[in-house]
């Protein structure tokens, strides 16, 4: 069940310059659109198939956004009508992308996920990998996935000030990413950080794009 009072809460609270992206996966069309007449038009997805059904099945002006680990065969599932994909972890995925966004004459705007959180199964580039992918001359030829900022997940832990550190973590590779390769490029902008558990540490920390989906959904059973 949609919780409009947290809903409106969180948009009420929602500094200048952070976004909501209403995470809805796992819930059905119905819940959405309930949100979407509550005003909210960017929900995030973390199933190519879901997310296709979804779209097929929602109002256009729906603004999409891919948030979960991607796998390079099914970018074309996503490719035509996607706003925003998150999780881009690899230099194969990234390359897939653009592979896919030329063929519909079109830009994909993409986030570089990175691994801050101490745990192992997180998903992610290290600063190191994803330093030596922007340096390549392989990379320079990329044309139509657009990079526009970063995106990480903390440790799910109660430990805030591990969070805080994480989160700050990002902040400093996007700000050194910025100077290094992205000086003067208006698109490079995009921070994406914080859940329902750290939305609030993760907008202190300089978050331009909160992901929050038990706040305003309820919790997900499977
Ligand atoms: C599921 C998910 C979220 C939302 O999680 P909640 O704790 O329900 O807010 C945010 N980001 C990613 C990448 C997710 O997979």
């Amino acid at each position: 069940m949609v919780n409009l009072e947290n809903f409106n809460k969180i948009v009420e609270q929602l500094p200048q310059g952070v976004k909501l992206i209403a995470v809805s996966k796992t819930k059905p069309v119905e819940e959405i659109l309930h949100l979407y007449h509550a005003g909210q038009i960017a929900f995030g997805e973390n199933r190519t198939q879901e997310l296709h059904q979804k779209h097929a099945e929602l109002p256009n002006d729906i603004e999409w956004h891919f948030i979960g680990h991607l796998q390079s065969n099914k970018v074309k599932y996503i490719a035509p009508f996607v706003s925003l994909i998150h999780s881009i972890d690899t230099f194969k995925l990234l390359q897939e992308v653009d592979r896919q966004a030329k063929k519909l004459d079109r830009k994909i705007p993409c986030l570089l996920q990175f691994h801050i959180a101490t745990e192992e199964s997180k998903f992610g580039f290290s600063y190191n990998e994803c330093e030596e992918m922007l340096k390549s001359d392989t990379f320079q030829l990329l044309q139509n996935a657009e990079i526009v900022g970063v995106m990480g997940m903390a440790t799910f832990t109660d430990d805030v000030e591990l969070v805080r550190q994480e989160f700050r973590n990002l902040k400093a590779f996007f700000t050194t990413l910025k100077e290094i390769f992205f000086n003067g490029n208006p698109l490079f902008k995009e921070i994406s950080m914080g859940m329902t558990n750290d939305y609030q540490i993760a907008i202190e920390e300089g978050s331009t794009m909160i992901r929050v989906g038990s706040a305003i959904f309820g919790e997900r059973f499977k």
